[in-house]
């Protein structure tokens, strides 16, 4: 702000780009129509936890009988290929919305199809709903698998119904969307469904140039203990070979070995090809893109720059905020309750995933900060920073060290383990939950009509009424309501009934009734009587 100010005055004009925009060496090189040729659609399963995303994934796989007699063992690399009658589909082999927002977020369309899974037996679900949103915005066509159909109970007719109402028409009836009802556990019309993708990929026509130089996305990266940094980059056009150069993100490196999903050599990996790649400097992270360059030297060199120019903005992102207004609003509010986390995963891919999901959950009372976020074990460096700046840590499929676990036992630091998004995005509400300051919450006790006002010596002016609903209690938050109008908000000095002091009176019972510091009761008065609860809020 200040910058684009003083450049103002100096007439100057300021372009504010990302570290990751701000590439000034990189020319677009022209798309030659004549050369483009059609590639493998991309697919993502989406759905409801538990409707069978993953084992439909692995079942699709075990489908492919080419890839089966190429031998090898199935590694899970983040995607893979099937075939079908002479045709590629790519799978992202990671199920779930979180990952394809968190691409999504990072600039990666990295998706060309998604499959909507909806068990048979539950119907459409919250994170079905969330699933259709995510591929609207994403302007990605839809594919719907209703899946369990194997299960007495399946319902597939239902589940078209209720689609139907979210604006999924089947095309059977006369909608825009395709339907295949399967069972990831028999296999049961796997193939169609296979069949059904290909054909809504041939209406998107997807091409690409396998000449030009070699581009796409990493889709999942991590440290493999033996082979260093390892990343499955799903090449988006031009043809990735062993022994390019490549930049992805801040991490650069020559490719040493290419693998795909049956831990087989590759040479050469064409669009639509996603190939595990050996030989970076660095763990990229998932959802950045890669383009091969000239050589190791430029790579090198563009990396480098990346990583200064995203180090230089993670500082002044880290630099606490002392802006007036910032401070002036915290005064107003009260503090803003804050839940700091120490996030730790296996790959890029779930800490981006996770993270992105832990973030969304901050409101505007609650914030959910990020001290740490890195792939890898939890360690003492870990709970050291936990325990000084009060923070929790969050392993996600990693475990902690021998001495973190000790350390964060003997100090009380908050360390929890999952293995399941949900879950921990989950927990993580229910704590920030017990932040919020609970709510308050009114509630009527009763109300009275002033029917005849007495002064009587040392009390002052005491109300004659008649309880027309609940019952008032001495000590009472009591507001008096004159022609719909609050004279009075107080409490209720002294109670009585014939002569006599008591605690409470009940509808339909008359009764007198003093308030504290207040004489001026006229005929006509309605006393309301209420307290104030503390709730426990929820997010
Ligand atoms: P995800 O959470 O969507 O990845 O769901 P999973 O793939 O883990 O499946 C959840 C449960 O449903 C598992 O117990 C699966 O064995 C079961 N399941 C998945 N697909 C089918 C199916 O087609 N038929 C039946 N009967 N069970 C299935």
């Amino acid at each position: 702000e200040a910058v684009t100010m003083l450049a103002g005055q100096a007439g100057v004009d300021v372009e504010i780009v990302s570290p990751e925009e701000e590439e000034p060496e990189e020319e677009e090189e022209e798309i030659d129509p004549s050369r483009l040729r059609t590639r493998p659609p991309v697919v993502t399963v989406m759905g409801h936890v538990d409707h069978g995303k993953t084992l439909l994934l692995d079942a699709i796989r075990q489908t492919d009988i080419i890839s089966g007699e190429a031998g090898g063992i199935t590694q899970h690399i983040g995607a893979y290929q099937v075939h079908q009658n002479g045709n590629v589909v790519t799978f992202i082999d990671t199920p779930g919305h979180e990952t394809f927002t968190a691409m999504r977020a990072r600039g990666a369309q990295v998706t060309d199809i998604v499959v909507l899974v909806v068990a048979a037996d539950d119907g459409v679900m919250p994170q079905t709903v969330e699933a259709i949103d995510h591929a609207r915005a994403a302007g990605v066509p839809i594919v719907v698998a209703v899946n369990k159909v194997d299960k007495p109970e399946a319902d597939p007719i239902r589940v078209r119904q209720q689609l139907a109402d979210q604006g999924i028409q089947t095309s059977e009836w006369g909608g825009d969307f395709e339907f295949v009802d399967v069972s990831a556990k028999s296999g049961q019309n796997l193939d169609k469904l296979l069949e059904t993708i290909l054909l809504v990929a041939e209406l998107q026509e997807l091409k690409a140039d396998p000449e030009s130089p070699a581009r796409g996305v990493a889709v999942e990266a991590h440290l493999d203990k033996g082979r260093g940094p390892v990343a499955t980059v799903l090449v988006q056009r031009g043809t990735l070979r062993v022994g390019d150069s490549l930049v992805c993100g801040a991490a650069h490196g020559r490719v040493r070995a290419m693998l795909d999903e049956h831990g087989q050599a590759v040479e050469e990996a064409p669009p639509g090809r996603p190939v595990q790649v050996l030989g970076w400097s660095s763990v990229p992270a998932a959802g950045d893109d890669f383009r091969v360059v000239e050589d190791e030297k430029e790579a090198r060199r563009i990396a480098q720059d990346r990583e200064a120019r995203v180090r230089a903005a993670e500082q002044v992102a880290a630099a606490p905020a002392v802006r007036l207004e910032d401070v002036l609003a915290q005064v107003r509010e009260g503090q803003v309750a804050e839940l700091k986390i120490i996030l730790k995963a296996d790959t890029q891919g779930s800490l981006e995933a996770l993270a992105d999901a832990l973030e969304k959950l901050s409101t505007e009372e609650v914030r959910v900060r990020m001290l740490r976020r890195s792939v890898g074990a939890i360690t003492a460096s870990d709970v050291d920073l936990a325990q000084a700046d009060e923070a929790i840590i969050i392993g996600f499929n990693v475990r902690p060290d021998a001495i973190a676990r000790e350390v964060a036992e003997r100090e009380g630091v908050d360390l929890r383990l999952y293995t399941v998004i949900y879950r921990a995005v989950d927990e993580v509400r229910q704590a920030l939950s017990g932040l919020l300051k609970p709510e308050e919450q009114e509630a009527r006790l009763g109300e009275a009509q002033v029917r005849a006002t007495f002064r009587v010596p040392r009390l002052g002016v005491v109300a004659g009424c008649y309880v027309t609903s609940g019952t008032i209690t001495r000590g009472n938050r009591i507001r008096l309501v004159r022609d719909g109008t609050v004279v009075y908000d107080g409490r209720v000095a002294s109670i009585r009934r014939f002569k006599d002091d008591v605690r409470e009176v009940q509808e339909g019972f008359e009764c007198g009734i003093g308030l504290e510091n207040y004489q001026d009761i006229k005929e006509g008065d309605v006393l309301e009587a209420y307290e104030v609860r503390e709730v426990a809020r929820s997010l």
